[in-house]
């Protein structure tokens, strides 16, 4: 068994010194000079392909800058690729799970090596601020290492016990289930993209990974990592490509054997009907794994200790422009503390600078024209539904620069059933709801179809156990911000419209890509 020493989480970057932030400016001097303009064909059979048409990754902060660009994969493509890692399957399948480990955390030393490389691209391809580019790349890192070890309990038949029976030699074996189709988001482009592939694969399957089209550059330098680290040829095939159309050959695909979805709910819902679906020549029953939005709240009472629980609010809410889908989107302030609550949180965000990540910006610019678009058409109706308190334009442009900027934005007095309150905006706008006492802030955190994250802030030790009984979430937090899950130590995943809760990161998340087979051999 491979000797290494206990998991332990990355520690995160220190901001506050100025050598850290000194050394992030270089690595993002070093990454335009180097990658600005890189190109990340497909990779297939370990092969680099490149495809007629390109997918461009513009920075969200500076819309006229071209960060690069990668392949844009054809049907063809996702056919050669299923087909590819099918075989490279037969290989894979047969090295012990102590080699697989290996190759993870190699990749994981690798990526620790590289880790402000990473970063850099990260903040100019989809406008992270270096914190949250660091804590997302140090997940991705704990990502690697956490699987390795998991992976090392399923060695052998050691893994599940059986009861004994008399004269006969019973076991369990967990083996891998074949190929399966990753499609991850832009929002968490190195961490989420990485866990996807690397839990399964750890375990003996193949994977065709599609990442987000916003995040293909940062998809493609963690394949540079995972090659340098020595991943066989085949094992994981690299088809950028766009979502409706690659991504849905491969999720409808006869030989897809199961999916690993995190994205939209509707995305989501619509891979789970089509993917039910038995075509002609198909021999399995796809698992479709989907981790999906939230329309998450964060519950203050009046016994809450007030600076705690404004920095929770400010720190869900508006970290990585509330482009999380475990963002505070919903503040539920109980009414004798309301005036006093939610006027501290108007000025904490209203001191919030908005600009570029590469100037480390509170508040940088969202993703693309289209989330620009759906977040500008929700501050309108959030005009009719509510009382805008901060905020409330879609700007466009910020200090000279042209993005995708909307300012911070706090809603107040809404409605639980109005539109802002129920549907993900996903984008820096925060509800804020109006609750009579604790009895209906619960009612009304609990009153969306979404169940992801949530949270309370209060002092009340008979309210947080009632909480933790009834908060109806698949990740709960007590008196801190509702974001910011860590490997091995919050394991995530939400609950109803939220997901399949497959907690990632967490202790059962190896099994769901592995099928038991009972050996009974009779003496
Ligand atoms: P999205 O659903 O638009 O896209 C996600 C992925 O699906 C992309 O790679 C896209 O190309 C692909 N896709 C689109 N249509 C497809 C189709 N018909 N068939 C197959 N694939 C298709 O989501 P997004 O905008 O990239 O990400 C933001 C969403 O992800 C938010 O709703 C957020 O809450 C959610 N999210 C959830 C989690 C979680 O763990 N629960 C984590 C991060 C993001």
């Amino acid at each position: 068994m491979l000797k290494i020493e206990p998991y332990r989480p990355q520690a995160f970057i220190d901001f506050t010194r100025a050598e850290n932030v000194q050394a992030y400016q270089q690595a993002l001097a070093k990454v335009r000079a180097e990658q600005l303009g890189r190109h990340f064909p497909l990779i297939i059979n370990g092969q680099a392909r490149d495809t007629a048409q390109r997918l461009l990754s513009t920075n969200p902060c500076d819309t006229s800058e071209v960060v690069g660009s990668t392949a844009k994969a054809t049907i063809q493509d996702a056919e050669d690729a299923l087909a590819g890692a099918w075989e490279a399957f037969n290989g894979w399948k047969t090295w012990t799970m102590d080699a697989r480990a290996r190759v993870l955390l190699k990749a994981a030393a690798i990526l620790k090596r590289r880790r402000l490389e990473a970063c850099a691209l990260m903040t100019l391809e989809v406008g992270k601020n270096y914190a949250e580019a660091d804590v997302e790349v140090a997940e991705g890192i704990d990502f690697l290492e956490y699987y390795a070890r998991e992976a090392m309990r399923y060695e052998g038949f050691g893994a599940a016990e059986t009861t004994w029976y008399d004269g006969e030699e019973n076991g369990l074996m967990y083996l891998p289930l074949g190929v399966g189709v990753s499609i991850s988001p832009w929002n968490f482009p190195c961490a989420i993209f990485l866990g996807m592939l690397a839990a399964p694969i750890v375990v003996g399957n193949c994977m065709v990974v599609k990442p987000a089209e916003d995040s293909g550059m940062i998809a493609g330098l963690m394949l540079d990592v995972l090659m340098e680290a020595g991943l066989p040829a085949g094992v994981v095939q690299f088809l950028p490509g766009v979502g409706e159309e690659v991504g849905e050959h491969l999720t409808t695909h006869p030989r897809t054997r199961f999916i690993s979805f995190t994205g939209s709910r509707n995305v989501g819902l619509h891979i789970n009907e089509v993917a039910a679906k038995h075509k002609p020549g198909q021999r399995f029953i796809k698992r479709v794994f989907l981790e999906l939005g939230g329309k998450d709240a964060l519950i203050i009472d009046e016994t809450a200790d007030p600076e705690v629980a404004v920095t929770a609010a400010v720190q869900g809410g508006f970290g990585f422009n509330g482009q999380k889908c475990s963002a505070m989107s919903r503040l539920v302030v109980v009414d004798s503390v309301y005036d006093s609550v939610v006027g501290k949180f108007v000025e904490r965000v209203k001191a919030l600078k908005v600009g570029t990540g590469e100037e480390n910006a509170g508040v940088t610019a969202v993703v693309n024209q289209e989330s620009f678009d759906k977040v500008r058409s929700y501050l309108e109706i959030g005009r009719a539904e509510g009382k805008v308190l901060t905020g409330g334009e879609a700007t466009g442009n910020n200090n000279g620069k042209t993005g995708h900027y909307v300012q911070p934005t706090i809603i107040g007095d809404v409605d639980a059933t109005a539109r802002i309150a129920q549907e993900e905006i996903f984008g820096p706008v925060v509800t804020v709801l109006r609750a009579r006492d604790w009895t209906h802030a619960l009612e009304i955190a609990n009153s969306t179809e979404y169940g992801l994250t949530g949270g309370v802030c209060s002092r009340d030790r008979a309210r947080l156990e009632q909480a933790r009984a009834e908060f109806e979430v698949g990740n709960l937090y007590f008196n801190r911000k509702i974001t910011g899950a860590i490997v091995g130590v919050q394991p995530f995943g939400g609950y109803n419209m939220s997901g399949t809760d497959s907690k990632a990161g967490g202790p059962e998340y190896l099994g769901n890509f592995m099928q038991l087979k009972a050996v009974t051999e009779r003496w």
